[in-house]
């Protein structure tokens, strides 16, 4: 099936170097000392796939992902991510055996601090494009795809109810609950 082939990372916050992290299918474990930027590369992953949800990639502002010096080194004013994808399958509506998603970011005397731009198979393209291949693979930032560091225990730590909420969710069902509660409401 598809999977994640490659990450590359450019400028991304740790990742001051150039850096390409290459995964084989299957389960892959990283491990390393606290601080050394292990959730960073869930990070860069979540830059590519949820451009529209920096919260979650624990960044106030998503300059603060530009790699920013470290103790001696220079801040960059870019970032880049590229995702890339084994895409034998065809899971991703693109004749292509590899599909690589880039995001790139650069500060910009803008209201939002930077200007964003998004790559497909090296091709710039637009949003909305970008977002089409990442609904046909049923991959979302927002979504359940990704269990983060404290997820587990807020889930441990719920109410049954609350609990509920997110099997229906993934079900699909909650979007009729609020559905019938406004029927019942009229
Ligand atoms: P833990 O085991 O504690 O979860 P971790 O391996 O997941 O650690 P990360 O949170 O990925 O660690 O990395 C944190 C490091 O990333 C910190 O040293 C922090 O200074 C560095 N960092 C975060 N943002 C930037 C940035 N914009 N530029 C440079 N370094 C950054
Ligand atoms: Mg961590």
């Amino acid at each position: 099936g598809m999977y994640l082939k490659a990450i590359e990372l450019e400028n991304f916050k740790s990742f001051g170097r150039k850096t390409r992290l290459e995964f084989k299918e299957g389960f892959t474990a990283i491990s390393g000392p606290n601080g050394s930027g292990k959730s960073n590369i869930t990070d860069a992953i979540l830059f590519v796939l949820g451009p529209k949800s920096s919260k979650k990639i624990r960044a106030q502002r998503l300059t603060d992902l530009i790699y920013n010096g470290g103790k001696n080194g220079r801040p960059a004013d870019y970032c880049r991510v590229s995702l890339i994808f084994d895409n034998r399958d065809r899971v991703l509506p693109l004749d292509e055996d590899e599909v690589k998603l880039t995001r790139y970011i650069k500060r910009a005397n803008n209201e939002l601090g930077y200007n964003s731009y998004f790559y497909i198979n090296d091709e710039q393209a637009r949003l909305q494009d970008f977002n089409s291949i990442l609904i046909h693979a049923k991959i979302e930032a927002d979504g359940y795809n990704f269990v983060q560091q404290g997820d587990v225990t807020r889930i441990v730590e719920m109410t049954p109810v609350e609990r509920r909420t997110i099997l229906d969710d993934i079900a699909g069902i909650t979007k009729f609950d609020n559905e019938i509660k406004k029927a019942e409401d009229k």
